[in-house]
């Protein structure tokens, strides 16, 4: 792999893509460092082995220059964590990144502004509502060509580049894409990219078996892709969470009023054939927490998963489902954890998904390989304290959803193609 460990940046001046999109409170103070703190070993790396940094990245959706989503409020705190003043360009590829990123010295950190602060970031005019047909055509087309000029300025600023920013690895955008073919003999992943891209390649191709996949969460309708993809790699595919009652429903079952999706019913049952006639073993929960109401203190009942009463909707999986799941993960080797296995917001119907969530802990202090990503899972595994007992967590969303759809990511692609 292209990485940051096998450059000679000695009086380099390195372009990074990282992911500083992070929250920002009323008084821009930042509420939450974690995508900052973990650009920092990259940033180190390039320091210490005689490179200087341009760091860039997105900050919110802005529609334009807005001084709200100025780059310059995470300033004190990147300096502070670096140890080192980090110099400032308020425009990303104005005069005043020329001249910074020119005086650029060994050992030196430099940010650029925003980069939405353009359109041609994203390659999309921001155009208002009542424009027609015809002028969003011409404004696109204008658009893709003065992001040409754009990535040729912000490509113009450094020596070699760097991708560290999984999360926004599924869009071709200038900086985390196009920017790539600027440096064809120079451009790698940062530590993020790396792992990222490492533990998506031990879970999807070099993958241990038995491999077992837990899919849970809100709607089937948003895992179709993964699940289509899944099927001819994994031995077991659990489906809990509220897509588990199209299914159940897909046979025959009653489900009360639990989530579903009456529309993709006949595409339930299509899949469960097909893992049929692939081997694989799909798991559906056998039993649920059932509630009268969606909430932490509505009324509950266990009951079997396809025998839910009318007036009554299944929030959790029940202790059997658990034991059933449990057993799998044990002897699993390879595990990909997508989606809670219930309304795991709310206490009353968390067991279910942390229940889940130790097993899959267990397995991993086992010796499985286990990955969770995409999504609420990941705000799960943190909920219960047990980030540190799987292999790997994700800290792309969309990028990891679409990774185990079985996609290529346009900021992989790009590091990896010559
Ligand atoms: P997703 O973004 O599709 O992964 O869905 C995550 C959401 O699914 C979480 O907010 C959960 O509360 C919700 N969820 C999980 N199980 C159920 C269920 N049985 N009924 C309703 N919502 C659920």
């Amino acid at each position: 792999m292209k990485t940051v460990d096998n450059y000679d940046f000695t009086s380099k001046r390195a372009i990074v893509r990282v992911d500083f999109n992070v929250p920002l409170d009323e008084n821009f103070k930042i509420t939450d460092t974690t995508r900052i703190d973990a650009a920092i070993p990259t940033i180190e790396k390039i320091l210490s082995s005689g490179g200087s940094v341009i760091l860039m990245s997105h900050l919110g959706r802005p529609k334009g220059p807005s001084a709200k989503l100025s780059l310059k409020h995470i300033l004190p705190y990147l300096s502070e964590k670096l140890g080192k003043d980090v110099k400032f360009a308020d425009d990303c590829i104005g005069q005043s990144a020329v001249d910074l990123s020119a005086a650029l010295k060994p050992g030196d950190v430099m940010l650029l502004e925003n980069l939405r602060f353009y359109e041609e970031e994203e390659g999309k005019p921001r155009l208002p509502e009542t424009v027609t047909d015809e002028e969003k055509k011409e404004a696109k087309a204008r658009v893709k060509e003065s992001q040409k000029e754009f990535t040729k300025k912000l490509a113009g600023l450094a020596d070699c580049y760097v991708n560290d920013a999984f999360g926004t690895a599924h869009r071709a955008h200038a900086s985390t894409a196009l920017i790539a073919k600027y440096f064809p003999n120079d451009k790698m992943f940062g530590y993020l990219m790396r792992d990222e891209v490492a533990a998506i390649k031990k879970v999807l191709e070099d993958n241990k078996r038995p491999f077992t996949a837990v899919l849970g969460g809100a709607k089937v309708s948003s895992k179709i892709e993964i699940i289509n993809h899944l099927l001819s790699k994994v031995d077991n595919l659990v489906i809990g969470g509220g897509m588990m009652f199209t299914f159940i429903k897909a046979q025959g079952g009653n489900i009360g009023g639990s989530l579903v999706e009456p529309e993709f019913v006949a595409l339930a049952q299509n899949i469960l054939q097909g893992a049929k006639e692939l081997g694989v073993n799909i798991l559906i929960p056998v039993d649920a927490i059932a509630a009268n109401a969606f909430a932490d203190d509505a009324e509950k009942k266990l009951c079997k998963s396809n025998e839910i009463p009318d007036g009554w909707m299944g929030l959790d999986i029940g202790p059997e489902s658990v034991e059933m799941i449990t057993k799998v993960l044990n002897e699993s080797k390879t595990i990909l954890w997508n989606g809670p296995m219930g309304v795991f917001e709310l206490c009353s119907f968390q067991k279910g998904t942390k229940d889940v969530a130790l097993a899959v802990a267990a397995a991993t202090a086992n010796g499985a390989f286990s990955l969770v990503g995409g999504g609420d899972s990941v705000a799960a595994i943190n909920k219960f304290k047990l980030a540190d007992k799987v292999s790997y967590v994700s800290t792309g969303g969309g990028a990891m959803l679409e990774s185990i759809e079985g996609k290529e990511l346009p900021g992989v692609k790009a590091i990896l193609e010559d």
